[in-house]
């Protein structure tokens, strides 16, 4: 038995005090990730800090038409909220097809952003893993491989970034907010997830008890037009195999705005940009959508398990966009 001591903190600067202090404690949010990890003896804080007090609840509009999303807004919170259903359908798509209802109640969205991965061998304490424990060497890449990653992989970790949600927000260029034992701070979305090179231990950028205060996502009048799209094996309870956050806005049959991210094939939520800058001022066809598909996946590196996601993951993109621009009503995917 190992005894963890437990407190609630009221405000902020407490709760960052508190956790900066002591490099074993722990944030506790809805303490769907943190706990399961706790009882599988994969992580070991002598002290959490629950962080669920505290005001960071709200879901608030800009006044240029964007969204702060509170670091404490349940992820079932966010999905219902009206303005996000109509400005950014892909983000309540990508919320509403993850986890359970259940778990989407206590799940917050700092959280989720935070989640660990889902490789076997992270999550099992006596396997060899660099992510969990550095050097140790990594078990996937020669081992059980078929839910990795294809993008943004090294020598060190393969594991896919599991977050639903992360895929939907860095299409849209959101900002994470922070308060640390240095102040605030804000950080790009994509500069907020760090790929693994060879130190996949480190996630994020966060200093040890920088806390999580708000997502900001920038007003994006294409996202009105926007989906996310998710192949998994089953269709509820499950994680991506490939998911696709895509919306598009196309005129007298040109692509005016596009933006695409991938998820369930990458070591980070992945912006497609090599997607957008071949369609942007493209014609809107299936032809034009398979090529774009093409040129991201050139650089995917697979393993003999995980080659498939290449073409799940082509015509997972076409499928998306195909559906944005009414173009083709069969599906390749
Ligand atoms: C069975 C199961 C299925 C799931 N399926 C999906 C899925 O399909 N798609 C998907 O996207 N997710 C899925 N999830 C993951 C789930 O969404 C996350 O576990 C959840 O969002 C984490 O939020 P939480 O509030 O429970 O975080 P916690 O478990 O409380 O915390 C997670 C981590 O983040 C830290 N933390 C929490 N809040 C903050 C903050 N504000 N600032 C700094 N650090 C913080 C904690 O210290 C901890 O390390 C699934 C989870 C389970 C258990
Ligand atoms: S893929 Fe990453 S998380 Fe999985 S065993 Fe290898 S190092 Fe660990």
């Amino acid at each position: 038995m190992r005894p963890i001591s437990y407190s609630r903190a009221t405000d902020t600067a407490t709760a960052v005090a508190a956790v900066s202090a002591d490099p074993t404690s722990d944030f506790l949010a809805g303490g769907t990730t943190e706990i399961d990890l706790l009882r599988q003896n994969i992580l070991h804080p002598r002290r959490l800090v629950d962080i669920n007090s505290l005001p960071l609840t709200g879901i608030a509009t800009t006044p240029e038409g964007g969204l702060s999303i509170g670091a404490l807004a349940r992820m079932s919170e966010v999905a219902a909220e009206p303005v996000v259903r109509e400005r950014f359908p892909m983000i309540c798509q990508a919320l509403e097809l993850g986890a359970s209802a259940q778990l989407r109640h206590m799940a917050s969205m700092g959280g989720n952003l935070l989640q660990r991965v889902r490789c076997s061998y992270y999550r099992d304490a006596e396997s060899p893993c660099n992510k969990r424990e550095p050097d140790t060497g990594c078990s996937a890449i020669d081992g059980f491989s078929r839910g990795h990653a294809v993008l943004g992989t090294s020598e060190h970790c393969i594991a896919t970034h599991p977050s639903d949600v992360a895929v939907a927000l860095m299409a849209l260029d959101a900002r994470v907010h922070t308060l640390g034992p240095r102040g605030e701070r804000a950080y790009a979305f994509d500069d907020f997830f760090l790929l693994p090179r060879d130190s996949p231990h480190r996630e994020h950028p966060m200093e040890h008890g920088e806390l999580i205060t708000a997502i900001e996502v920038p007003a994006t009048p294409v996202a009105r037009h926007s989906l996310y799209l998710k192949v998994r094996d089953r269709e509820s309870y499950e994680f991506a195999l490939a998911s696709v956050a895509a919306a598009l806005s196309v005129v007298d049959g040109t692509i005016a705005d596009v933006r695409v991210a991938l998820g369930g094939l990458a070591t980070k939520p992945w912006r497609a940009r090599r997607v957008e800058d071949f369609l942007i001022g493209a014609p809107a066809n299936r032809v034009n959508f398979d090529q774009a598909a093409r040129v991201e996946l050139a650089d995917a590196r697979t393993t003999p398990m995980n080659a498939f996601k290449v073409e799940l993951a082509r015509r997972a993109v076409v499928r998306a966009l195909e559906t944005l621009s009414g173009d083709g009503s069969e599906s390749p995917a």
